[in-house]
């Protein structure tokens, strides 16, 4: 069975992610969405438990697709689950620089672990979570950022920090 991880903080996940997602899910058995919540960038607008609960609700209809979250190496949570590669998207030329020296790191500590790269959709390519949440914060239709099952969620979310 080959599994793969994409791996990000989600935070929280958009239709570019989604879009990720379901480009990858049809080249794996069996894809793991992993909220990584070691990864430095604290004072999120979710906490890690939330973050897997609104994926769970936007994957819900995929059925190879599973949601888990780690506080620990990428490398050593993939060796831990039996994957074989771990799934990047990539936005521009400044996510490439990144991305292809955590892809060496992670061979590095887990030479048999691979890190595809998927090219952002077209229409995607502008957006990260950082956008959805300056977006939210000043009251924007969130429909061509996230998938709508979530939407209330952000803004709920960013009234009661805009009020706290
Ligand atoms: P963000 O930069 O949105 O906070 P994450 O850390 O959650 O992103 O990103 C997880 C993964 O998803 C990374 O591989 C990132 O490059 C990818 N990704 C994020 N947004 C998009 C998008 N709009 N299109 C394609 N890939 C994306």
């Amino acid at each position: 069975m080959k599994i793969a991880v994409y791996p990000g903080s989600f935070d929280p996940i958009t239709l570019g992610h989604l879009n990720i997602i379901k480009r990858a899910a049809v080249c794996f058995d069996r894809l793991v969405v992993c909220v990584m919540v070691n990864s430095g960038k604290d004072g999120g607008l979710f906490t890690p438990d939330e973050r897997v609960e609104l994926i769970h609700r936007v994957v819900d209809r995929l059925p190879n697709v599973e949601v888990d979250r780690s506080s620990g190496l990428l490398s050593d949570y993939c060796r831990r689950r039996k994957a074989c590669a771990v799934v990047k998207g990539l936005r521009a030329v400044s996510d490439y620089e990144k991305e292809v020296q955590m892809a060496l790191i992670n061979r590095k500590l887990n030479p048999r672990l691979e890190t595809m790269f998927l090219p952002s959709s077209a229409k995607y390519t502008y957006l990260s979570s950082s956008v959805v949440k300056e977006m939210a914060f000043y009251g924007s239709d969130l429909s061509d950022f996230v998938p709508r099952e979530i939407i209330g969620d952000v803004n709920e979310k960013m009234r009661q920090r805009r009020e706290g």
